[in-house]
């Protein structure tokens, strides 16, 4: 008998443990309302944090140059697929972030994949915070560098770390998210660089739930103000979220970039990005950037959800951002809540394991900036008929 005839009873124990993944089908553009199996529901856990994914001027400037650039870009950026809009975008993106040179991926995954394996190689020591996004683990590992976790934001326990490191020749690599994905906290990133900059050591840092988010004009964390590439030696940022096209980036120095065009195996070996994605998101960027309203915005659904949700007795993170978590523990009552708020009409796709430490499965409410107050009092009685 085959050894993969296991996998129906795997397929069930899953279920049974209140684990098991599935998709739905949804029936409508990216938006604060959707429609999935004929039922619109308000949507709570989109990354689309500015509602720009659906936004009429970025869908024009997609439109238009893909009349220009076409469709696919037919290979990667270093055969055939690397384009003057492609370049575009990452000149405009290292001026956003206040780095000197920018490099395109096909997603944010793959940004953190090849960053840290063009990186590293087994000699070396990487530290990542141990609620770190699966995407920097991955790329850790597939270094074969000596990976240590660290405890969550915790600058003493990293310092612990790198002092056992005894091989001086050996690069350490400092990694953390700057929001951290799934529990909407922040790395304090005065104290991580302080102590990276004690070791010797480089740091980097995920702005996938920062940029567009958080800081002047959306730079996230790292106002490059604040940090230069002496402190923040690699940043990475995602297209994805509140940029709302699809791709990933890494900004830093000319000889990190340089680099990874060289040795970045998620880089060398896939498609570039579609051109036409490249103009949109430049125009998206543009958004993202002008329009503080939509931070503001943000920030006031934030606030009234806190206040809401604490008048119904919910426990809530310390989170400032639109990732507002209300944790569980157990997968099955995570799922459970999540079908009743369905019913409900409002959807919050239940996290559970591995996304999250072992019980601490949780709703994962997320905002955008297109919400509206009745949205939010939707949102509230709904957890009040359910949660509370
Ligand atoms: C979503 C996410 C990524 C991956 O970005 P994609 O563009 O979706 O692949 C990387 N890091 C963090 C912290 C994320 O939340």
């Amino acid at each position: 008998m085959s050894k993969f005839s296991d996998r129906s009873k795997w397929l069930e124990e899953r279920r049974n443990a209140g684990l098991y993944r599935q998709r739905r089908i949804v029936n409508s553009a990216q938006s604060r309302e959707m429609f999935i199996d004929g039922h619109k529901l308000l949507n709570f856990c989109s990354n689309d944090y500015l509602g720009l994914a659906n936004d009429k001027r970025v869908i024009k400037a997609f439109q238009q140059a893909a009349e220009i650039w076409g469709v696919g870009s037919g290979a990667s950026h270093l055969v055939s697929g690397h384009t003057k809009a492609h370049e575009e975008l990452e000149e405009a993106l290292a001026e956003f972030t206040g780095r000197p040179r920018c490099l395109l991926f096909s997603s944010g995954y793959a940004a953190n994949m090849g960053a840290i394996q063009g990186l590293l190689s087994s000699a070396d020591h990487i530290f990542e915070d141990r609620l770190n996004h699966a995407s920097l683990l991955d790329g850790g590992r597939i270094s074969r560098a000596r990976l240590k976790r660290y405890m969550h934001r915790d600058a003493h326990d990293l310092d612990n770390k790198l002092s056992k490191v005894s091989d001086s020749k050996a690069r350490k690599l400092v990694v953390t998210d700057g929001t951290f994905s799934m529990d909407g906290t922040v790395c304090d990133v005065d104290a991580i660089a302080e102590i990276t900059h004690k070791h010797n050591a480089w740091m980097m840092l995920d702005e996938a739930h920062s940029l567009g988010v958080i800081g002047k004009q959306g730079c996230g964390l790292a106002d490059p103000d604040n940090y230069s590439v002496n402190d923040v030696q690699i940043l990475i940022g995602t297209l994805g979220k509140a940029l709302g096209t699809q791709g990933g980036f890494v900004t830093g120095s000319e000889e990190l970039i340089e680099t990874l065009i060289q040795q970045a195996r998620t880089y060398i070996y896939s498609t570039a990005i579609p051109s036409a994605i490249a103009v949109a998101t430049l125009t998206s960027l543009q958004i993202a950037r002008e329009e503080e309203w939509r931070r503001e915005r943000l920030r006031e659904l934030v606030q009234k959800f806190r206040i809401g949700a604490t008048q119904l007795g919910l426990k809530l993170l310390d989170s400032k951002a639109p990732i507002q978590p209300i944790i569980l523990g157990d997968a099955h009552t995570a799922v459970k809540l999540s079908n009743a708020l369905e019913d409900l009409g409002i959807l919050i796709t239940a996290i559970r394991p591995p996304t999250v430490p072992a019980n601490t499965s949780r709703l994962r409410i997320t905002f955008t900036a297109e919400h509206t107050d009745d949205d939010l009092k939707q949102l509230l009685s709904a957890l009040e008929q359910t949660a509370a």
